[in-house]
């Protein structure tokens, strides 16, 4: 069944997303491509403001249609009502090719990482004379710079993430100490669900003691001591938006040993963030932040990449790594995380969320970063 697009109504920023689809198609006319099968949900969601799941999009020029189930008709004319609507009612394959049937389209790009193997074959079978061609990174190369609208979401992903943070530390060590660290991570993401969240960026790493090495620790029922420190990385997802941060803090008088990797943590932070701004490539970025690490001896012991892109997935292009390719522009939002992790000992990570503006860089996260005042 295909729904013909109702005239568009008037609802603030929904002209947003054609201009995307616009955006999209100019890109594939560039490839020499005449429409585009898009599957990944948050691209689908990107360039229609659906918010559902199990729908794949077909844009062309002038043209897009949502393929979905009788699940989302609803979802779809609330979200998307400017869009056509297919509900399939047979397999996902026999609706795209209905949906192409009779429109000028005889080479269909799809983005081979985000259509299984499956999809490809039964729907190259059904497409006639039309060719499937291999496009990569249209949706989420125009996803890195954020627009306005887009950043006052990841802003406020951000807030409620701090929010849920400032409250659980104003428990003081009395809070803490004794605790699990499972049980003080589930007290985070409720915390952050009260602030307003829908969900989380990810499964919130809380680290005690010695446990903050691994950079993925996955909290467990070790209970936190009094003198400890314990890592946190956490994030608040917010009308589909993600917010990514990460806090060291101590439960009473500072190991010595943390508190000089801290400050080498802190400081190679500084001079990363020092060194964004447009033009400038990420692994130049990443390299002003190893820097610091590496003089202070602990190069080996920081064994990740600096950050990455944030915006609708909690890791999304640019990185911020020795691999990267790609040079900053204004409008995008990546991490800025280095750590150094000791095995026995523990980890230091500090995460800020950072925009690329067209002076230079913009934190957009506001927690404090001094190490006195991460004592609870
Ligand atoms: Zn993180
Ligand atoms: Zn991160």
């Amino acid at each position: 069944m295909i729904r013909q697009a109702k005239a568009v109504r008037k609802v603030a920023g929904k002209g947003v997303h054609a201009a995307r689809r616009g955006r999209a198609v100019r890109k594939l006319r560039a490839a020499k491509v005449d429409a585009m099968l898009v599957t990944k949900p948050v691209d689908v969601g990107y360039l229609t403001g659906f918010t559902g799941q199990d729908s794949s999009l077909l844009v062309g020029s002038g043209w897009a249609c949502l393929v979905t189930d009788g699940r989302f008709t609803e979802q779809v004319a609330k979200d998307c009502p400017d869009i056509e609507c297919c509900v399939r009612t047979g397999p996902m394959e026999a609706a795209l090719a209905g949906v192409l049937k009779g429109r000028r389209v005889r080479k269909l790009g799809f983005d081979p990482k985000h259509v299984t193997v499956k999809l490809r074959n039964d729907l190259a079978g059904k497409l006639g004379g039309r060719k499937l061609v291999e496009v990569s990174e249209v949706v989420s190369s125009l996803r890195q710079a954020k627009d306005d609208g887009e950043l006052r979401i990841m802003r406020r992903a951000i807030r409620i993430a701090e929010k849920a943070f400032k409250e659980l530390c104003g428990l003081g060590p009395k809070g803490w100490v004794g605790r699990t660290e499972r049980d003080l991570a589930a007290e985070l993401g409720y915390r952050m669900r009260q602030a307003g969240a829908d969900g989380l960026s990810f499964p919130t790493i809380l680290a005690a003691g010695a446990h903050g090495s691994m950079p993925h620790y996955s909290p467990g029922s070790a209970r936190v001591k009094a003198g400890q420190a314990v890592l946190i990385d956490w994030g608040a997802r917010a009308g589909g938006y993600c917010s990514d941060l990460t806090r060291v803090v101590f439960t009473g008088t500072i190991p010595a040993k943390l508190r000089e990797i801290y400050e080498v943590v802190r400081l190679a932070q500084e001079a990363g963030i020092a060194a964004i701004r447009p033009g400038v490539g990420c692994k130049a970025v990443d390299k002003a932040a190893r820097e610091v690490i590496v003089k202070a001896g602990y190069g080996g012991q920081f064994g990740h990449g600096l950050g990455h892109g944030l915006g609708r997935e909690v890791h999304e292009a640019p990185g911020l790594g020795k691999l990267s390719t790609v040079r900053l522009k204004s409008g995008m939002v990546v991490t800025v995380e280095p750590g150094i992790y000791l095995p026995g000992i523990g980890g230091v990570r500090i995460e800020d969320d950072v925009l690329v503006t067209a002076g230079s860089a913009r934190r957009l996260s506001g927690l404090p970063r001094d190490i006195d005042a991460m004592r609870l």
